[in-house]
């Protein structure tokens, strides 16, 4: 009996959050802002691909982010250095983001001054994948360092998403991996993946279309 309610409770927390989500997400539509959480494993290499997005697109559109880690410090130092607003959101020992603090941080934001808003999420894969937080996209990077059969073992993660990056995939012959598994594991649950690597730039722009036709509303 016990353990049912706690289900339970936990069904009931999480549906509370997604109510929070869709008003933070009135919020930034509000704004007129385009919200993009990147979820993914520490190391899976999220700051570096919202890094050479926010190169690419700077010129064009105004950017924000907001930076969740345990110690979210060294992420949002790397962002700051690209001259754009940053949200620090240290989590402690919080696995994920949650929406009170993303609603918090849409605050800090002046309104009219940004188009895109990144979110880059807590690193690790699975609990963050449970809690909405109001945002347009979900984008899970994953690595191949983390193995080929990461993205087959977690299905109901990658059904969140609506796009899965394959990342670091340079590095895919010395780990003896297939990328191209790893992506066909990722569209048998998510609607678009590809194969990234910041230090080729390969699937990059592949990325930097997703976000904008995303504000342009043509996805
Ligand atoms: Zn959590």
């Amino acid at each position: 009996m016990v353990r049912n309610r706690n289900i339970w409770v936990e069904e009931d927390i999480i549906k509370l959050e997604m109510e929070a989500g869709l008003e933070n997400k009135k919020l930034l539509d509000h704004m007129g802002i385009k919200a993009f959480n990147v979820l993914g494993a520490v190391g899976s290499g999220k700051t570096s691909l919202i890094e050479a997005a926010i190169e690419k697109l700077k010129r064009d559109y105004q950017i924000a982010v907001i930076a969740g880690d345990l110690v979210a410090d060294y992420a949002s130092e790397r962002f700051k250095s690209h001259g754009i607003p940053v949200v620090t959101l240290n989590t402690g020992k919080e696995c994920h983001l949650n929406t009170n603090q993303i609603t918090g941080a849409i605050e800090k934001l002046k309104p009219g001054t940004v188009d895109i808003l990144f979110i880059e999420n807590v690193g690790n894969l699975i609990c963050p994948a449970e809690f909405y937080l109001g945002e347009h996209k979900r984008a899970i990077v994953v690595s191949v360092t983390e193995g080929e059969d990461t993205v087959a073992k977690r299905p109901v993660v990658f059904k969140t998403s609506d796009l899965v990056m394959v990342n670091k995939a340079d590095l895919a012959q010395v780990m003896d991996v297939d990328p191209d598994k790893m992506v066909n594991d990722a569209l048998v649950n998510s609607p678009l993946a590809f194969k990234t690597s910041v230090r080729t730039g390969l699937g990059i722009g592949q990325w930097i279309d997703f976000i904008t036709n995303t504000y342009k509303g043509k996805t």
